[in-house]
């Protein structure tokens, strides 16, 4: 008998969930359970008619807002300056509306001002919503380090009526962001003899066999049945698997290929789960050549015309490096590869010459797709 003395620590889930049609309005007295005084959050100006809708109504339920904006991406200029400010105005509590960043952004002031946090997310773009996790970045919007917290958010509104107004290349990103959950927790944690660890990764698999089933419909459809069920999967099902999974069942290549990829100003107009689309293709030609994974080309085609008709990037023209020099390459390889990567999550080793060649070779094996494509067209 073997027995582990290593102990896991887990921040699965936001402590309360309101998810559906008409969330925010029957999560407004939720919010006044934790607050009299709360910050309301957002950053970008696509957003400025709803968080003023969001402002208003909070209003209504006798609460004394105070609006704060992101000027940047989620980064230290912007928590400095927003701590400040919410400190001044004596908030009792965050609320944060918006895209991943902005619900980063949030859950980091909360934790940091130990304040209850609310996330609103914006679009499903992402799990950020439900996630105990928080990236930071520069103002220039180069990835710097991930920061676990304590907790997941105190309270999490999933507003189907707010999150469908945002443009539907949201939606194909945070696809692409949840269907990595499966590629990475799988070669990264498929191991594990941690039960716990190992429903988690299946729970990936069955997240991912419904975003192949249902993605196209949701895609076409925002009013379908599919839309909730994707929408959900990309916004709350990756965060729950992510918290179940704990620090072990979390990123791998294709997160890490994204934080190199971020760090050329080239690529900074796409979004989080468009990098790490690309990423996985990346993750899964390193699979198939260093790791002797036969299953990993294959999986390879079949995701292949998933990601281009869902208009994520599958070249490097695609993400904006098609202009790209050798050494704007290697910058990326040589971030995605330094100490402490999650790269190094791989049951391989991976250098920064194996990664350039796997992002090159993923590219041409890309183009070469599309080129069979039109010809059969
Ligand atoms: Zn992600």
């Amino acid at each position: 008998m073997t027995t582990s003395l290593v102990c896991h620590t887990h921040a699965i889930a936001p402590s309360r969930v309101i998810r559906g049609e008409q969330a925010w309005q029957q999560g407004l007295p939720a919010i006044a359970d934790l607050c009299q005084r709360p910050a309301l959050l957002g950053r970008s100006p696509s957003t400025q008619d709803i968080r003023a809708r969001l402002k208003a109504d909070l209003i209504g339920c006798d609460l004394a807002v105070v609006e704060s904006e992101l000027q940047f991406d989620c980064c230290e200029d912007d928590l400095t300056r927003l701590q400040a400010q919410l400190q001044a105005t004596a908030c009792d509590a965050v609320i944060a509306a918006g895209g991943g960043k902005v619900l980063d952004a949030g859950k980091l002031l909360a934790h940091r001002l130990k304040l209850p946090c609310i996330t609103v997310p914006l679009s499903a773009a992402t799990c950020a919503g439900w996630t105990a996790l928080a990236n930071i970045y520069s103002p220039d919007g180069a990835f710097i380090a991930d920061e676990a917290l304590a907790a997941c958010p105190d309270l999490l509104i999933f507003d189907h009526g707010l999150v469908r107004q945002a443009p539907n290349q949201t939606l194909a990103s945070g696809i692409a962001d949840a269907l990595a959950k499966w590629y990475e927790a799988s070669v990264g944690s498929g191991s594990s003899t941690d039960g716990i660890i190992q429903q988690a990764v299946q729970m990936a698999r069955v997240l991912r066999d419904q975003l192949l089933i249902d993605a196209r419909e949701a895609m076409a459809q925002p009013e379908s049945e599919a839309w909730v069920r994707v929408a959900e999967a990309c916004g709350l099902t990756a965060g729950v698997i992510g918290g179940l999974g704990g620090a072990q069942c979390r990123t791998v290549a294709a997160h890490a290929v994204h934080n190199g990829l971020t760090q050329l100003h080239a690529c900074h107009s796409k979004l989080h789960g468009e990098k790490v689309g690309f990423g996985i293709l990346v993750q899964l030609r390193l699979e198939e050549r260093l790791g002797g994974n036969q299953l990993a080309a294959q999986s390879r085609r079949q995701l292949l015309p998933l990601l281009q008709e869902l208009g994520v990037p599958v070249t490097l023209q695609d993400l904006g490096l098609g202009e790209a020099g050798l050494h704007e390459l290697r910058a990326i390889c040589s971030f995605a590869c330094r100490p402490g990567s999650d790269l190094h999550h791989l049951p391989f080793d991976v250098t920064e010459t194996d990664l350039l060649e796997a992002l090159v070779s993923t590219d041409a094996d890309s183009r070469s797709f599309s080129t069979s494509l039109e010809t059969e067209a």
